[in-house]
């Protein structure tokens, strides 16, 4: 076994070797990539991170996906939420909104410390992608995290209330506004980071995890669309909706709202040009048949992620069918 790989207790190995990249965004994402980080050792698991979602907030840099994925894998996230430090203290933000300042972002003290230090390396002209690596390093983390990109995107929800800042929409307004569509503003210049389109390359399969397919997948799709890979190697996602609900969060109000009704079936399709395989779980066994005809091959498991050990086992399902195909 791969000496040092994160928290590998008694997992034996995958039999084959499989490079894997992952398309992850926050709380979702960040619990297969968990799974996946106990099984393959570091070289041969790159996650690549939405960051749609990052925005400045009392003048910090926050990267909301990139830092649950890090916390996640660094055993040092919140439990409870899935994002947000553990045995976290409030003090910072609770005497920011005593001074009558925004405090609708709640930000934790030792969560503003990494948005305090990455906002001064950013100033420095550090990338966010040097700063991610250098941060993963002093959190342990032996996988490869990237941000998708360098340059600044911005997902903007488009609502019956207008234009949305997608922390605007998703955190201010509690996901209230019915959204009519989306936009990534700069993603047209924004460039894949150094390493990412060569993890791609060299991987035997991606796996894009149960992530929200509008925010958070879509913006890592449109900075490296895999239609250029189609046929050189599978692409698997795992559905985040479950018996037409969403585990979290308003993926599946999202579909609603788009006139979509909202299923494990609805997400193959949203995938479909680049999808080989699909993992539903077994509360949608009646779909299987619907996504075959998509021409997409599929796997029905048990998808819910609660503890590290579903997070292991689904990402050992997930490895054996990229296996089978
Ligand atoms: P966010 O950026 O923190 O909202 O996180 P993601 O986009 O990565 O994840 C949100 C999606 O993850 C939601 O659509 C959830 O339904 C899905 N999700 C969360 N936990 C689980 C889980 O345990 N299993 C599955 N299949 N999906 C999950
Ligand atoms: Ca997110």
């Amino acid at each position: 076994m791969t000496p040092g790989y994160s928290d590998s207790k008694n997992h034996p190995p995958p039999a084959v070797r499989r490079r894997i990249v992952a398309f992850a965004g926050g709380v979702g994402g960040a619990k297969l990539a968990h799974g996946l980080a106990q099984i393959l050792p570091p070289e041969d698991l790159t996650i690549i991170v939405n960051t749609g979602d990052d925005f400045e907030h009392l003048g910090l840099y926050v990267c909301p996906d990139l830092d649950t994925v890090c916390y996640t894998l660094a055993g040092l996230a919140n439990p409870e939420t899935g994002w947000g430090r553990v045995s976290e203290t409030w003090n910072a933000i609770t005497n920011v909104e005593k001074l009558g300042g925004p405090a609708w972002f709640r930000l934790g003290d030792q969560d503003i410390a990494t948005h305090l230090e990455r906002t001064r390396r950013l100033k420095e002209g550090q990338t966010l992608s040097q700063i991610t690596k250098d941060f993963c390093k002093a959190w342990g983390i032996k996988h490869t995290v990237l941000p998708m990109s360098d340059a600044p995107v911005r997902t903007v929800v488009v609502s019956d209330e207008g234009e949305l800042a997608f922390q605007e929409y998703f955190v201010h307004r509690r996901c209230e506004p019915k959204v009519k569509g989306f936009r990534f503003d700069g993603v047209a210049g924004a460039e894949a980071v150094v390493g990412a389109r060569e993890a791609v390359e060299a991987a035997d399969a991606i796996v894009i995890c149960p992530s929200n397919p509008w925010v958070s997948v879509d913006p890592i799709l449109n900075v490296i669309p895999l239609n250029e890979w189609r046929g050189t190697k599978p692409v698997v996602a795992v559905s985040p909706i479950i018996g037409g609900k969403a585990v979290k969060g308003p993926a599946a109000k999202m579909f609603d709202e788009l006139g979509i009704e909202p299923s494990a079936a609805a997400v193959a399709s949203h995938y479909r040009t680049i999808l080989a395989g699909f993992v539903l779980d077994k509360a949608d066994l009646n779909m299987e048949d619907q996504i075959k005809k998509l021409n997409i091959e599929t796997r029905v498991v048990n998808t819910l992620m609660n503890h590290l050990t579903d997070r292991t086992r689904l990402a050992d399902d997930v490895l054996d069918f990229i296996g089978s195909l």
